[in-house]
């Protein structure tokens, strides 16, 4: 009788980590950073210039964030990209089709759950490209951030200016005594902030 596991003493967590981790062919870049960064716009440029390259592109936003445009990812100061606006991980796999650059906006809106479509489409060789807020309104780490920023090919962390005192912003503070971890909200609800304005009125 042959058994598929030859040893059984082998530490079994450590092999499923290693198997997940093998996805020789698909890359994962995250772009984060506070809000007012310029995430989108270097999402918008990713996939203009993967349009350019002949590949076929699909992006996506969280049904809730219609801030800008409802069905494009849009920036404040009017370049957009058209995208699908949906509601969870799932209905984002079922419409993807074959798209081979995949880019997600906001992942933040999406949560920790949207780390489980990501590896299926890394071993499906996809080129995926996540952006969104990597803490949230109290500065605590923000899934799917954490996993995100671990598993990624290439990290590009953006910051805009500190809206109190101009310095470097990390931060994205909210405006309003809303306690929510997730408030969809613009310049009307949310300020960039360095780490020393972080917290103050
Ligand atoms: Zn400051």
């Amino acid at each position: 009788m042959t058994n598929a596991l030859p040893d059984d003493s082998r530490d079994r967590s450590a092999e499923s980590l290693a198997a997940a981790a093998a996805w020789p062919n698909g890359t994962l870049e995250v772009i984060c950073g506070p809000m007012f960064a310029g995430k989108t716009s270097l999402l918008i440029a990713r996939l203009a210039a993967a349009k350019a390259r002949g590949q076929s592109v699909a992006a996506f936003k969280h049904a809730s964030d219609t801030r800008y445009h409802a069905t494009h990812l849009a920036t404040h100061d009017g370049q957009q990209i058209a995208a699908m606006a949906v509601a969870d991980p799932i209905e984002l796999f079922a419409r993807l089709g074959k798209a081979q650059v995949v880019a997600i906006d906001e992942a933040h809106f999406f949560g920790a759950w949207l780390w489980d479509i990501i590896v299926p489409l890394l071993r499906d060789r996809r080129t995926l490209i996540v952006a969104g807020v990597e803490r949230d309104h109290v500065g605590r780490p923000f899934e799917p951030f954490p996993r995100l920023l671990v598993e990624a090919d290439t990290v590009t962390k953006l910051g805009g200016p500190c809206k109190k005192c101009g310095k470097p912003a990390i931060h994205s503070q909210r405006m309003s005594e809303d306690a929510s971890r997730v408030v969809v909200g613009g310049s009307e609800l949310y300020q960039a902030r360095c780490r020393e304005c972080f917290g103050k009125p």
